[in-house]
Order: C-alpha cells, then sequence, then structure tokens
C-alpha cells in the first residue's frame, strides 16, 4: 500500500466501526481470516427491550426489501440478524443471483458460471427473509405500499431500495438487439456467458473492442481488470490476437498498476502489444454501433471487431426514476447516515443506485451501506437515534490469476456525508511479486468470504 501501511488500515479498519456501533447496541469485531484476509467483520446484536419491539412484531407490514442482489441480500440478512422479530421481505425475481464480481475470472477462462451463481434458500431458510421471486412494478410512497408484477402488494413499515443500475443510451445503435451482438456483460449472468463464448468462438489474431463508460459507473476497475483478463485467456490460446480499449475517458482506476502489470505481462506499450488503450482524449470515445458491421464509430474513423463488448453510461436501477428518487444526475440522493432517501421518506436506497460517492459504486460498497442501513432501520423503528457510521471498501483486480492488486480505503460519517477517513486507504505496493500473489489469493477469498456474507 502507498503512502499507508497494511498494518495501520487493518487497525483503522477494525477500530472504527467497532467503537460506533458498540455505542449503538450493535457490536463489531474485525479480525483477519484464514488467509490473512483483510477485516472480516461479525456482529452481535444487542437484543431489544418489549417495548422497543411492538413496532415490529411478526405479523407487522415491517420491512420490505427490492432487489436480491449485493446490497439488498446483505440488509434481509442483516435486519433479521439485528432484529430477529421484524418481519423482513426481499423482492427478487431471479432465482439464482449471477455476480459480476469474478465474472471477468470467467471471461478469461479460471471460473465458471457455477463458481459465481448463488441461490436464496439460506436468506429463507437460516435466516428467516421471506424470499419472493416477482419484480417490483410501482411503489407508493404516500400509502407505503409496493405492487408486484404478479399482481400482490406489499405494505411496509420501511422500504430498502437496491436495484442496481440501468444503461443510459450514449451509444448510437446500441439497443437491445446489439446487447446480444455486442455484449455489455456488466449485469451478471447470461450476458457474461455470451460474451465467453464468442471469445472462445473468435479466431486467433481477432480484435476484441472493449469500451468503457463515461463516470460514474458500476465497478471503478472492473474495465481494465476484464481487459486483463481477456489478455491472459488470449495468451494462452489466442496469442496473435489483442484487446482494443477504446475508452470515454482520460484514466482508469488503479492505472499505474493496471499499465505496469499489463507492461510485464501483455507488451503494453510495445508493437506486439496485447492490449492497446485509447483514452478519449485521443478520439477514444465510442459515438455509435454497426452491429452489421461489427464495428464501431470513434473520432479516428470506423473499427472492426470481432467480439465487441460495449458497456453503456449507467444510472440508477429502473424502479428507483419511476418513483422519482432519482434527481437529475440519474442516481439517488440519500442521507448517508441513515440511507433514507432526502426526497421520499421510510424509502432507503443503497447499492450502486445510491448517490454515495466517495464511496465507489462496488458490491464491497454495497454490503457495507447495507449493514449500516439494517443497522440504522432497526434504530428507527425501535424509536432510537441512528448511530454514527462507519464504512470499508476493497476492490481487488487480478492482472493474471497470480498477480492481484488492490485499492482500500476506510470512511466516516462527516457533516452527515461519507468522507474518507483520514490516513487510511492506499493500493498495493508495485515491486512486490510475493505481494501480488498474495493480492492475487486475498481476491479469491474476498470473493467466497463476501458471498458468504451475503447468501451463505
Ligand atoms: C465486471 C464487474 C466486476 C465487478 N467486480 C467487483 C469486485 O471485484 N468487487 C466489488 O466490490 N464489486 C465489483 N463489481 C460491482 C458490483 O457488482 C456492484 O457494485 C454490486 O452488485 C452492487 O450491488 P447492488 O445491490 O446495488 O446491485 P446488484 O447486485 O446488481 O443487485 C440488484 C438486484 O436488484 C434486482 N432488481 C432490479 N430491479 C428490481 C425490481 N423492480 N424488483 C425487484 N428486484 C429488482 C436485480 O434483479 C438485481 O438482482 C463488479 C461489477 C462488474 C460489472
Amino acid at each position: 500500500m502507498s503512502g499507508f501501511s497494511r498494518r495501520k488500515f487493518l487497525k483503522t479498519a477494525g477500530v472504527v466501526p467497532a467503537a460506533s456501533l458498540a455505542s449503538a447496541g450493535i457490536l463489531l469485531s474485525a479480525c483477519d481470516d484464514k488467509a490473512g484476509n483483510k477485516a472480516v467483520m461479525t456482529e452481535t446484536p444487542v437484543p431489544a427491550t418489549a417495548a422497543e419491539t411492538t413496532a415490529t412484531q411478526k405479523g407487522s407490514a415491517g420491512v420490505v426489501v427490492i432487489g436480491g442482489g449485493f446490497g439488498g441480500a446483505t440488509a434481509a440478512r442483516y435486519l433479521r440478524q439485528f432484529a430477529p422479530e421484524i418481519n423482513v421481505t426481499l423482492i427478487e425475481p431471479k432465482h439464482q443471483f449471477v455476480t459480476c464480481p469474478a465474472s471477468n475470472w470467467v471471461l478469461g477462462g479460471e471460473r465458471t458460471q457455477s463458481f459465481i451463481t448463488h441461490g436464496y434458500n439460506n436468506l429463507r431458510d437460516r435466516h428467516g427473509v421471506n424470499v419472493v421471486h416477482d419484480r417490483v412494478t410501482s411503489i407508493d410512497p404516500d400509502a407505503r405500499k409496493v405492487t408486484l408484477q404478479g399482481g400482490d402488494t406489499l405494505d411496509y413499515e420501511r422500504l430498502i431500495v437496491s436495484p442496481g443500475i440501468d444503461f443510459r443510451a450514449n451509444v448510437e445503435g446500441y439497443d437491445a438487439a446489439a446487447m446480444e451482438a455486442m455484449p455489455h456483460a456488466w449485469h451478471g449472468g447470461p450476458q457474461t456467458a455470451l460474451l465467453r463464448k464468442q471469445l472462445e468462438a473468435m479466431p486467433d489474431g481477432g480484435t476484441v473492442i472493449m469500451a468503457p463508460p463515461p463516470n460514474p459507473f458500476r465497478c471503478p476497475p472492473g474495465p481494465p481488470e476484464r481487459a486483463s483478463m481477456i489478455a491472459h485467456y488470449l495468451k494462452k490460446y489466442k496469442p496473435k490476437s489483442k484487446v482494443l480499449i477504446l475508452d470515454a475517458k482520460d484514466k482508469f482506476s488503479k492505472q499505474g498498476l493496471f499499465i505496469e502489470g499489463w507492461k510485464q505481462h501483455y507488451g503494453y506499450g510495445t508493437d506486439n502489444a496485447m492490449i492497446e488503450w485509447v483514452p478519449a482524449s485521443s478520439d477514444g470515445v465510442v459515438e455509435a454501433v454497426d452491429v452489421a458491421g461489427m464495428q464501431v464509430k470513434t473520432g479516428f474513423g470506423m473499427q472492426k471487431g470481432d467480439v465487441i463488448n460495449i458497456i453503456p453510461a449507467q444510472q440508477a436501477g429502473a424502479i428507483a426514476a419511476q418513483t422519482g428518487l432519482t434527481d437529475d444526475s440519474g442516481w439517488c440522493p440519500v442521507d448517508h447516515q441513515t440511507w433514507e432517501s432526502t426526497i421520499h421518506s421510510k424509502i432507503h436506497v443503497i447499492g450502486d443506485a445510491a448517490i454515495q460517492s466517495p464511496l465507489p459504486k462496488s458490491g464491497y460498497a454495497a454490503n457495507s451501506e447495507a449493514k449500516v442501513c439494517a443497522a440504522n432501520v432497526v434504530q428507527l423503528l425501535r424509536g432510537n437515534a441512528p448511530i454514527d457510521p462507519h464504512w470499508i471498501n476493497t476492490c481487488y483486480s487480478l492482472i493474471t490469476p497470480e498477480h492481484g492488486i488492490s485499492v482500500s480505503m476506510v470512511y466516516d460519517l462527516v457533516d452527515g456525508k461519507v468522507a474518507k477517513a483520514e490516513g487510511s486507504g492506499g493500493v498495493s505496493t508495485s515491486d512486490d511479486p510475493t505481494g501480488r500473489a498474495l493480492e492475487a489469493a486475498y481476491a479469491v477469498d474476498w470473493y467466497r468470504n463476501i458471498t458468504y456474507d451475503i447468501f451463505g
């Protein structure tokens, strides 16, 4: 980690949340897991008094959670863990959730779809969450009701909304049909499988075009990690091929570490480079797609690809905009202490859909926000003051299966808003081969830990 030692990070990450949440009746502890992974937290709710539970007894409307992904499923589980007396209903159309985290490893041929697929049985059977597989078609903030596609309506005392992202039409011609020919693979599941199939079918000597989106978007290090994992696959099986990144931006997350890794493994910057990056300032922005011709339009002409991965600009999941939870930015303004919408009371928005900067739009951040939100929803339902929260985020990326890098940060609540904790955070060191191998192992352990924390 540059400018910040890992020891100091662990100390900060462990001590800060424990102190604050304990004061609110929720005890947190931080420890390293078996593989030395960072800040694994366990929470023990302090039992509510009889008076506190009256508003939340079984049979009451309780809390409804929309979206069974990183934010929503975590919130549902932790609500039940913090306050077992609360009725929690999770609405999610899919019976199995396929994660975006680790999907780049599937594209690189290092993992399978089954590794990144998780079910809801444990949430239902172990944690007592009422899981309903349906889609919310409307929310009535005044009547405090949600309506499902199947026709049912549900009342709520508090609603937590974590619908993830939807796309904005920033690339001309990139419609639903184009997504089948030029997959985005920015929602987990069939799109990841489709992109992988196209990579497998591509001839050696072919070009993979990737078009990352403008800011803000889900998972800032996701595009360069994807380029790395695709190049890793090509190097092994189709070594005359390359990845051409046509970027809507002039810089990207962990840029120095990625470029160093690309030089080391993929000849970046040489005539034989397997990864080439064209930033926005060099006319890299993809303006339009020609699906029939398998080409994209940029400021330096049409570029032909054998596989084309367009990642469009993003905004909060559609149900948020439809309910009037978004502002002009397309994302949802919230009070960061409780994650309650500043537009509609009793509705909390977490995960990628929320305006959470400087927290990134990541699964780790969504998981961290969900725990804070669940804790404060319990506080509010019990008639208590919300606790003063802290958050943590680490984003791991693989450049090869043995070369991992990460960026970490701890966050405080300052003047009612999320702020980077002074002296916390940093990125991996760049010149330590043992560290890179360890970071690669941590990346896999992180994935196993967080998916167990959510779906286990
Ligand atoms: C390629 C890639 C790699 C990534 N890698 C990492 C990583 O290594 N680490 C990391 O921390 N993050 C990573 N992320 C980011 C991570 O996937 C997201 O930040 C995270 O999933 C956000 O959680 P969420 O709850 O907001 O949305 P999601 O996890 O997408 O969950 C949203 C859920 O809401 C449901 N939903 C939507 N609308 C409705 C409705 N109307 N009714 C009912 N349900 C609805 C959807 O079906 C979906 O299941 C990656 C992302 C990508 C694309």
